[in-house]
């Protein structure tokens, strides 16, 4: 095989260009939407990730000085001490900083491709890998820019692990211990999941020092900083252990075989001890029973499970999974080949087994584990490449096969990434909404709305909410669900009660339950469905501490049924009642006397029509908008009974045909309607997109 070894220079000069082209592939999408108004806010681009807006609230509180308490900002996440630190240190805006950080923090995955590739004497397969790792479809889907998230440095720091290793085991010097310990900890602060993979990285570091290299003491020298760095305690006691005991191994270079393995001995007990291994035992469980019921028991009521409608989770076709890791089917299957290859060449290269395994998890742990097989997969296709191109005897032809295998790898990502147009988060005139309501609202009041909305609302608007991207347990997603689909005085109540006794659990650390919980025990009620009961009637509340805001989007009509789901339902049994009737149609064509809609409806005289069957409607509602944009609703009272109500919503060229509890529910009075009840609600901001309503009670 080709093998020169590059001078130092040349080989920064290599990488420099793999991280540059990497940077400049991150600028298409940047590109594509640089221009729409639509999708910037204070003159920049938004982000295009919705747990970001967790992340970026976390810094924002950090800049700031402290947040609320139980308000759930990311104060102590590492992406939000980053980020805070960074924004204090350059020169650009918050925003920037949060669009670009992918971009810059993403694209140093070509520094350990590169630097794995040097240590086996492969460089030039190692710039192809990193031309391709550090864009391949998965890799890029998630440190795009704008993809403000812990992604951004998920796989890099692992790689730079499985460098360090592999340079430590190859080069037998003891101060490159300390870059796998470095590593180590650094991933693990990053993001605390990487810990399966550390564990597994270890452990097939013992295994190829078992079977390979079971003479040399250096080897578990090596395993012993790598068992303390995984070691669950505090970084404060841990890292003088580090150091303490990289300065003994220092000073007695010659030590006694068995003391060496009294310490590793010691190290393995210290993972047992401090409870290193739950966090696998408490993942695997999580997988394997994630989906054995529909709903989760919670003392004695059941509430509906959060994972039944996360789309994530589930297993992936092989050419999606292919796709995902190499750009191509074919690409992946070369890479295969190549990897095999390359561990026959190098047995070292054995120890990638974990991050290559971790990526193959996703054929049914879902398409979020392909991007860990990225870098390896990578790598060895790079490999391959030259490893054929030895095969060419004639220079010119030899240098041309690289160039276009190399182009052949690189340009179904390209095509990929061209066509990967994701929209940002929000909408300006969305955001515009919250940054009014910031005005409005304090700090410590509520905004209720579902969890998919917390985070960005809590970063645009700096205020609380009930539940968010890290809660949204069933239990917790009841109340909101149940404000938001029933009746308003029901919804009046359970929106009161869950702020104040939130608000009591964060003083009293004696109250506590699940909302249903509390107030059944405030209430004196012994069956939880009396308790739900009597929401629907003017219960005496306890005293307002905090003002709560509804949050009314048209976008959450696209998921108005799932919202249902977890309050539509028995919780004395966990048993979904019966789903209500919720219809979404556009109207197609007009006539005299009928709507045309685009599900194949028809509306005509006061009935619903498809084919031979008809449905009779109760009331048909038009809303419109006036000229200075309030709106106005017209009812035709029509057959007194059906249960069938029918909205058309002029402006937005929508039908809605609902039942009766629908038609109640908060949401369709209060956004579709505008019909509030004066003693329960006023409303705070109306737009056609957004409307918020604060709560009067
Ligand atoms: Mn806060």
């Amino acid at each position: 095989m080709t093998n020169f070894k590059l001078s130092t220079k040349n080989f920064i000069i290599l990488i420099v260009v793999a991280y540059l082209f990497s940077i400049l592939v991150r600028t298409i999408w940047v590109y594509q939407f640089h221009d729409v108004d639509a999708f910037k806010w204070n003159s920049q681009l938004m982000i295009n990730t919705n747990d970001g807006y967790g992340y970026a609230e976390g810094a924002r509180d950090i800049l700031a000085g402290g947040h609320q308490k139980g308000d759930g900002s990311f104060i102590d996440s590492s992406l939000a001490i980053v980020t805070a630190f960074l924004a204090k240190i350059l020169p650009f805006s918050f925003e920037t900083i949060i669009l670009w950080m992918p971009t810059f923090f993403g694209s140093l995955l070509v520094i350990p491709i590169m630097l794995i590739a040097r240590v086996l004497n492969m460089e030039y397969a190692g710039f192809i890998g990193a031309l391709l790792g550090g864009i391949a479809w998965s890799y890029y889907n998630r440190t795009m820019t704008g993809y403000y998230d812990t992604d951004m440095l998920t796989i890099v720091l692992p790689t730079f692990t499985l460098w360090a290793t592999i340079y430590a085991l190859l080069k037998k010097r003891n101060r490159y211990i300390l870059l796998v310990s470095f590593f180590m900890v650094l991933s693990n602060w990053w993001y605390f999941q990487n810990y399966s993979l550390s564990l597994s990285m270890t452990v097939v570091t013992l295994l190829y020092t078992l079977i390979f290299d079971r003479k040399d003491i250096f080897n578990y020298k090596v395993l012993i900083f790598m068992l303390i760095s995984l070691s669950q305690i505090d970084l404060v006691i841990k890292i003088p252990i580090i150091l303490a005991l990289f300065g003994f191994f220092h000073i007695k270079s010659d030590l006694d075989k068995r003391v060496v393995f009294l310490i590793l001995a010691i190290s393995i007990l210290m993972i047992f001890a401090t409870g290193g291994l739950d966090p696998i035992i408490n993942r695997v469980n999580g997988y394997l029973f994630r989906d054995s019921s529909d709903t989760i028991a919670n003392e004695g009521l059941h509430y509906f499970s959060v994972v039944k409608t996360v789309r994530e989770a589930g297993a992936i076709p092989f050419e999606l999974f292919a796709n995902r890791i190499s750009g191509h089917t074919v690409t992946f299957i070369l890479s295969i080949i190549g990897y095999i290859l390359l561990i026959f060449k190098n047995r070292i290269f054995l120890l990638s087994l974990p991050l290559v395994g971790l990526g193959f998890i996703a054929l049914w742990g879902g398409l979020r584990f392909t991007v860990y097989a990225v870098p390896i997969l990578a790598l060895s296709m790079g490999y391959l490449i030259i490893y054929i191109s030895d095969y060419f005897k004639d220079k010119k032809s030899k240098l041309a096969f690289i160039a276009i295998a190399t182009m052949a790898i690189i340009i179904p990502n390209i095509i990929h990434i061209e066509n990967y147009k994701v929209p940002t988060v929000f909408r300006k005139s969305t955001v515009t909404v919250l940054d009014k309501l910031k005005n409005i609202a304090s700090r410590e009041d509520y905004v209720l709305a579902w969890w998919d909305y917390g985070y960005p609302i809590r970063y645009y608007s700096d205020v609380k909410t009930f539940i968010d991207g890290a809660r949204h347990s069933g239990s917790a997603n009841y109340p909101v669900s149940f404000a938001l689909l029933h009746n308003q005085k029901a919804s009046a109540n359970i929106a009161r009660l869950y702020a104040e006794y939130k608000e009591r659990s964060l003083r009293d650390s004696n109250f506590t339950g699940t909302l249903l919980e509390k107030g059944m025990r405030e209430y004196g009620k012994s069956s939880v469905n009396e308790f739900i009961s009597s929401l629907n009637s003017d219960i005496k509340l306890p005293k307002k501490r905090r003002d709560i805001y509804y949050y009314l989007p048209f976008k959450m009509m696209d998921i108005l049924p799932t919202i249902d789901l977890f309050s539509n339902l028995n919780p004395a049994t966990g048993r979904n009642y019966r789903s209500p009737l919720f219809i979404r149609a556009g109207l197609i064509k007009r006539t005299i006397n009928s709507f045309y809609l685009s599900n194949g409806m028809q509306i005509i005289g006061g009935s619903i029509r498809r084919g031979n069957n008809i449905l009779p409607i109760e009331q048909l509602v038009t809303t419109e908008y006036d000229k200075k944009g309030l709106l106005h609703t017209t009812t035709k009272h029509l057959h007194i009974g059906s249960g069938v109500y029918v909205i058309y919503m002029k402006n937005y060229n929508q039908f809605l045909i609902l039942d009766k509890r629908l038609f109640n529910s908060t949401y369709i009075q209060l956004f579709v309607l505008e019909h509030y009840d004066h003693k329960l609600f006023e409303p705070t901001i109306l737009t056609p997109f957004v409307k918020v309503f604060k709560l009067k009670v």
